[in-house]
């Protein structure tokens, strides 16, 4: 391929970046500008003007997935052969090849989820944590590890970042010390600590830090607004001060920084480099003008620094959103269904339409209303495609077939065919069959194998078995899962970086976006990025919903997202009624949701009295004033404030407003000693 046409197709901005094929680069742009198109076009365009061989270029990634496209796209530029990577994939390599040089013995083994862990630290730390708060400390302790904080400095870092953990902060600490403690003991090894030793090993090392330096000598970092200071140091690691760096980002999407990421690399880049060419686009090439405006509205009313990136649309007109309010979720997800049921039946693949949620625990809802109504779905970040046991046994016979040499045709029919024969040993059919149970789960994994051996025969007709062979083993190494067809259920974090022809953008209600737990200025505004994100992947038809009760039946107590607030067609808002208090003392069995009446088994909504997603009835005068207080005793009394009350407790405290000495002693957390300590000065703050 001719240096020249990898630039056709590229604005003059973007042609600006291929172009500027050494050197440090900076990219800043919006959603759908084209950045990720813009980097793999300079990357073809460096390796065919002969800048650099495609083997020393390391393009660095967010997930696996974009990865995998990233190699997919180059290969059609005519550039194979380039390392894109994640990070963790790209240390994980590195450590695994100079563990047995550098540090000898058995390497360790790499967890992937510190639940377990967390959960064993906490019991031998004597705390039963319930699910909620196994995953709130999980996250604090990579939180912790992520900005460098060992756990005995983790609390004065919590007070720095403004953080508020929902578990008591002297809690965290104590069992994120047992869990480094248990993780060594066990020989684990968990992300941070790859990344971590990673970075160590190059730079301690001086001859593991020539080898890597002298294989990789052209970097590319895509989403750099999210990069964290262990991969920062990572990469300055791999860098060794030379300045062949890329990178590019968009500051309105950061959507990390709770984890400890920080979009000031990005914009601190020509301070770092400055020498750096910068670059930005404003033309979105993804999304209908009337998604652009949707989007430009949302970002638009951010608060604080933000980040004038207007984009201008450049598609032709299409639908306006449509917003959508429901009874229920029940409603919502059945609804949403139907309404994806219909694209498809206009003729919109399944695997052009995606339902994105804000947590995981959302998907379970629209699992069963799209199974029910008959409409296949993948599950994005959950899956490990090729760990799957039909996978497997298909991978196996065709790597077999290779070597027999089943393919003698070498016209890309030839491939499909015999893709198509192999499979059908392992149980492979042209139709799926009936509903949607494990057979149906089988049949649509083998069927995203026979779609890739159609898509390789499209871009390669001389492709043959050996070739659609290696190309599933490089997939299956980088866990690469084929687009399989079926509407997508992902999380507004798993989506970034992706595109559909049509979206739907679920729950959007106070509680869950913002969610509840986003308590400071900042936290709300990453909140506000997400469904900035969540509108952005959208390419034609975008559709916002909420419910305003959970289950069907409930207090309908839920309001629509405030980002929505003067961009949606909707009049009508629901401010949370005050709920009967006679009502809330129903406490037989597990205690229920005071709001919408589900049991409540994690300890944190225990002690709320309710879901931590339901809308709470928060006295915020009460609330604050409960806060100045608790800090003049905390000052007075030379203790820190959470030792006072938590931030949890005086939130329930500001929702129940206790009138008397025994409604205050009902409240978790206000035990004899407090009560004693505390009890009168608290309810005369309640008007008592
Ligand atoms: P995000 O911020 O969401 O990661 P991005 O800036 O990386 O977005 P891309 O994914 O590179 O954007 O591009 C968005 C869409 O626009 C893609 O479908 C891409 O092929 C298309 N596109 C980008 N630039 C052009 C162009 N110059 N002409 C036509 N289509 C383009
Ligand atoms: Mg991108």
């Amino acid at each position: 391929m001719v240096a020249e046409s990898v630039l056709e197709g590229l604005d003059p901005e973007q042609r600006a970046v291929a172009e500027a094929v050494q050197g440090p680069v900076c990219v800043l742009a919006g959603a759908g500008t084209g950045k990720t198109r813009a980097i793999t076009h300079r990357i073809a365009y460096a390796v065919h003007t002969g800048v650099v061989t495609p083997q020393r270029v390391l393009a660095v990634t967010f997930t696996t997935r974009a990865a995998g496209e990233l190699r997919g796209r180059l290969r059609q530029l005519g550039a194979p052969g380039v390392q894109a990577r994640t990070f963790h994939a790209a240390a994980l390599r590195q450590l695994s090849y100079f563990w047995p040089r550098v540090v000898g013995g058995d390497p360790p083994k790499i967890i992937d989820s510190k639940i377990k862990l967390v959960a064993d630290a906490a019991r031998m730390c004597g705390l039963s944590l319930g699910r909620t708060e196994l995953r709130d400390v999980a996250g604090e302790i990579e939180w912790a590890k992520v900005t460098q904080n060992r756990p005995e400095d983790y609390p004065a870092a919590v007070v720095r970042a403004a953080r508020k953990p929902s578990t008591e902060v002297v809690d965290v600490a104590r069992v994120y010390a047992m869990y480094e403690q248990l993780r060594r003991e066990r020989n684990l090894l968990d992300f941070e600590g790859m990344l971590e030793l990673t970075a160590a090993v190059l730079t301690e090392h001086r001859e593991v830090a020539g080898q890597v330096r002298e294989q990789y000598r052209y970097f590319v970092v895509d989403e750099f607004q999210d990069v964290n200071p262990l991969q920062k140091m990572l990469l300055d690691a791999w860098l060794g001060g030379r300045h062949d760096l890329c990178v590019v980002g968009d500051p309105n999407q950061t959507i990390y920084s709770f984890t400890g990421a920080s979009p000031s690399y990005l914009l601190g880049f020509t301070r770092e480099h400055p020498d750096a060419k910068v670059v930005k686009l404003v033309r979105d090439y993804r999304s209908t003008p009337q998604v652009v405006r949707l989007a430009n509205g949302v970002i638009g009313q951010a608060r604080g620094d933000r980040h004038e990136l207007e984009l201008v649309a450049q598609r032709e007109s299409g639908p306006d959103p449509v917003f959508n309010e429901y009874d229920d979720e029940v409603a919502e997800a059945d609804d949403t269904a139907r309404r994806a049921r219909k694209l498809i039946d206009e003729g919109v693949p399944a695997r052009e339409i995606a339902i994105l949620f804000r947590i995981n625990a959302q998907s379970e809802t629209y699992e069963s209303a799209l199974a029910a109504a008959g409409v296949p779905y993948v599950l994005r970040g959950a899956e490990r495609f090729f760990e799957r046991p039909e996978v497997r046994e298909a991978v196996v016979r065709l790597r077999g077939a290779a070597r027999a040499g089943a393919d003698a045709e070498t016209d890309g029919t030839g491939l499909i065919m015999t893709v198509r024969h192999v499979l059908s040993g392992a149980g492979f059919s042209d139709q799926p069959p009936e509903g949607a149970g494990a057979a149906r789960a089988r049949w649509e994994s083998l069927a995203a194998l026979a779609q890739l051996a159609e898509d390789m025969a499209a871009d390669d007709p001389k492709a043959g078995l050996p070739e659609f062979v290696a190309e599933l083993e490089e997939r299956a190494a980088a866990q690469h899962a084929p687009p399989l067809e079926g509407v997508t259920l992902a999380s507004l974090h798993a989506a970034k970086g992706l595109e559909w022809d049509a979206v739907f953008l679920v729950g959007l209600a106070e509680g869950t976006l913002p969610i509840i737990y986003a308590k400071t200025p900042e936290q709300v505004e990453e909140e506000r990025r997400l469904l900035y994100v969540g509108i952005t992947r959208a390419r034609v038809h975008l559709a916002l919903s909420w419910a305003l009760a959970r289950s069907p039946g409930g207090s309908q107590l839920r309001r629509p997202s405030r980002f929505l607030d003067g961009l949606t067609d909707k009049t009508t808002t629901h401010m949370p009624a005050r709920v009967d208090r006679a009502k809330r003392r129903v406490a037989k069995g597990p205690q229920p949701c005071r709001v919408c009446g589900r049991p409540l088994t994690a300890a944190v909504e225990r002690k709320l009295g309710r879901c931590e997603d339901c809308p709470s009835e928060l006295n915020e005068e009460l609330f604050i004033a409960l806060k100045d207080w608790r800090a003049e005793m905390a000052a007075e009394q030379r203790i820190p404030a959470y030792v006072v009350f938590t931030d949890a407790t005086l939130q329930a405290i500001a929702e129940h407003c206790p009138e008397s000495v025994e409604e205050l002693a009902r409240i978790p957390g206000v035990g004899r000693v407090k009560l004693d300590r505390y009890g009168e000065a608290v309810l005369k703050l309640c008007g008592v």
